[in-house]
C-alpha cells in the first residue's frame, strides 16, 4: 500500500483517518497542529505516543515542496519562489508586502490549460492540477523562508482554481482553521477566468473568499480571442454566474481587466465594459499588461491607462490601477517558470 500524505487532508479528513486506526478524534487536532506549524517528522510531535508515531511513519508521510529557485526583488520586497515537486514539477509563487500584511500568490496547477492569449502559463500546456497540500506547502514554505506570517492568499498563479475544485476548496478551508493559518476567508481571493458552474457551485458554498474574474474584454468578440474559454461560456451567462454569486454570498466580485495597447484599451472598450457592470457589486482591477516574449501585445500608454480609468469611475464603478510589483523579477503570471523551462530546452 502507498503511503498517505497528510499534508492538505483537512481536520475532518484527518479525523476520518485517525479513526480507522483506532484513535480519538483529538489525535487529529494535535498533528494537524503540527503539520500547519511546518514539522514534517512524526517525532517530533511531543504530545503524541511514541507508538502512534511510529505506526503512522509506517503508513503515512508529510510531503513537503522543496524551495528550488529565490529571486528577490531590488525594487520592493516581492520575492519569487519557484518550487520542485515530488514528481519533479516546477511551480511558482510570488510573495508580496503591502501596508496591510504580507500575501502570497499561489499556483493551483502545474502550467495551464486556459490558452488565454497574453498569458506564460499557459504555453507550456497544461501538466496536472496540485494538491491541497502542495497549495498549502506554497504559504508554508514562504512563511518558514521569510520567518513571518502571511496575512493574505490570492490564488492568481499558474493555473485555473476553479478546474480544481475539490483541492482547492480543501486548501481554502485549511488557510482558515484556527488550528493552522487563522487566515479570515475575507483574505483570501480566488481568481476565475469563468468557468461559469463552478462559480455556480463556489458560490454555494457561502464561504466568503473574495471572487476575481478575469473579464479583459468588454464583448464576446474580443474575448473569444482574449480568453477562449469564452467560446464555451460567453459574457453575459459569466455575468449572470456572477450575480448569482453575488447575492449567495453578498461579496463583491473584482473584475480583472489587463489593458493591452490597440486591442482593449479604446475609449470604445472603457464604455462598453461600464455598461456592462453598472450597477453590480463590484469592483474593476485594471492590470497594465506584462508583456511577454511569445507574444506580440505590448502595454497601453499610461495616458490610455488613466483616461480608462476614468471612464469608468464616471460611471460610478469602483476601479483601481494594479500597482506593479516585482516586475524586475519576472513576477507576473508564469513567466520565471516560463523562462526556467526555456532554459532547460537550449
Ligand atoms: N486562471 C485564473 C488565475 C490565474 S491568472 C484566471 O484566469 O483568473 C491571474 C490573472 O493574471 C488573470 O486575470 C490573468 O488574466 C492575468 N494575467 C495573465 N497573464 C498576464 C500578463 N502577461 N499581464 C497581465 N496580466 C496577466
Amino acid at each position: 500500500m502507498p503511503k498517505t500524505n497528510l499534508k492538505g487532508k483537512t481536520i475532518e479528513e484527518l479525523q476520518d483517518f485517525l479513526t480507522s486506526l483506532g484513535e480519538p478524534p483529538y489525535r487529529a487536532k494535535q498533528i494537524f497542529r503540527w503539520i500547519y506549524k511546518g514539522v514534517t517528522d512524526f517525532d517530533k510531535m511531543t504530545d503524541i505516543p511514541k507508538s502512534l508515531a511510529a505506526r503512522l511513519k509506517e503508513i503515512s508521510y508529510i510531503d513537503k515542496i522543496k524551495v528550488y529557485k529565490k529571486v528577490e526583488s531590488r525594487k520592493d520586497d516581492t520575492i519569487k519562489y519557484l518550487f520542485l515537486l515530488q514528481d519533479n514539477e516546477i511551480i511558482e509563487s510570488v510573495k508580496m508586502e503591502h501596508r496591510y500584511g504580507i500575501s502570497v500568490c499561489v499556483s493551483s496547477q502545474v502550467g495551464c490549460p486556459m490558452g488565454c492569449a497574453f498569458c506564460a502559463s499557459t504555453i507550456g500546456g497544461f501538466r496536472r492540477n496540485l494538491t491541497s497540500g502542495e497549495m498549502v506547502d506554497q504559504v508554508l514554505a514562504i512563511q518558514e523562508d521569510i520567518g513571518k506570517r502571511v496575512s493574505h492568499v490570492v490564488v492568481m498563479g499558474s493555473g485555473e482554481p476553479l478546474l480544481n475544485y475539490e483541492e482547492l476548496i480543501k486548501f481554502l478551508k485549511i488557510l482558515n482553521s484556527p488550528l493552522a493559518f487563522n487566515i479570515s476567508y475575507r483574505r483570501i481571493t480566488v481568481s476565475t477566468c469563468g468557468i461559469v458552474p463552478e462559480i455556480k457551485r463556489l458560490a454555494d458554498e457561502k464561504l466568503p473568499i473574495t471572487l476575481s474574474v478575469s473579464l479583459h474584454a468588454p464583448d464576446d468578440n474580443l474575448r473569444d480571442r482574449l480568453v477562449p474559454v469564452n467560446r464555451r461560456y460567453p459574457i453575459l451567462e459569466l455575468l449572470d454566474a456572477c450575480k448569482y454569486y453575488i447575492i449567495k454570498t453578498k461579496r463583491r466580485i473584482t473584475f480583472e481587466y489587463t489593458l493591452i495597447s490597440g486591442v482593449n484599451d479604446s475609449k470604445e472598450c472603457a464604455v462598453k465594459l461600464a455598461r456592462l457592470l453598472k450597477g453590480m457589486l463590484c469592483h474593476v482591477n485594471l492590470i497594465p499588461l506584462n508583456p511577454i516574449d511569445e507574444r506580440d501585445f505590448s502595454r497601453s500608454k499610461p495616458e490610455n491607462i488613466r483616461l480608462f480609468e476614468e471612464i469608468i469611475k464616471n460611471y460610478g464603478i469602483s476601479v483601481t490601477v494594479r500597482q506593479e510589483m516585482g516586475a524586475d523579477i519576472e513576477a507576473a503570471c508564469g513567466q520565471l517558470r516560463r523562462s526556467f523551462l526555456d532554459g532547460v530546452k537550449k
